[in-house]
């Protein structure tokens, strides 16, 4: 029996609706919603990771000018995807959600093996997120509805690079929720 969390990447201000925004990424909010709703209901732990630079020292900057600043309203999660009080919130300064962060030891502590990954920018923080979890030892998947770039193209190529290099299964978000749904209530029957 595999233990799950939700790691939502990056749904902020600046990505969804500021400067840095992936084309698509308003419109994967419901499904991204959906999902989160359904791990809340049933016990799994949803985890945000947010990207949040120190204005003039972060080395990010020099590539993509400042963004995401902390304390400003473009490192906040969208309001659409507010967390809970019972939701983890993992602050980021790399690509990588790993990187530098306590994820992976609040992951362990969680006793979880496998990650659905949602958010953006499908080819860089959730990609990157989705390597670190790989060298770690997670399996991942991801549901593309959950997922948005600034190009379909760049969606595709981050999906196929998550496929071919850290084996994430990519699975429609319908048939992952019924899969899960069957394989959660089957865990209880077997505990009573
Ligand atoms: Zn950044």
């Amino acid at each position: 029996m595999s233990k799950y969390a939700v790691i939502v990447v990056d749904m902020l201000e600046e990505f969804v609706r500021g400067r840095l925004r992936a084309e698509k990424a308003e419109s994967i909010i419901p499904s991204i919603k959906k999902l989160i709703d359904f791990a809340r209901e049933r016990g799994i732990p949803v985890i945000y990771t947010v990207d949040q630079h120190y204005q003039e020292i972060d080395f990010e900057s020099r590539l993509w000018g400042p963004h995401a600043i902390k304390g400003g309203r473009e490192s906040h999660i969208v309001c659409e995807l507010s967390p809970s009080p019972k939701d983890y919130v993992v602050p980021k300064r790399r690509y990588d959600a790993f990187e530098y962060t306590d994820l992976d030891l609040l992951l362990r502590e969680l006793g979880v093996d496998t990650l659905i990954v949602t958010g953006i920018h499908t080819h860089i923080c959730v990609q990157q997120t989705v390597m670190g979890a790989f060298y770690r030892g997670y399996r991942v998947i991801v549901p593309p509805e959950c997922v948005a770039a600034a190009t379909d193209e760049w969606h595709r190529i981050g999906l196929e690079y998550m496929r071919n290099f850290a084996g994430a299964e990519i699975v429609d978000l319908n048939t992952l929720l019924k899969r899960l749904d069957v394989e959660l209530r089957s865990s209880v029957t077997e505990v009573v």
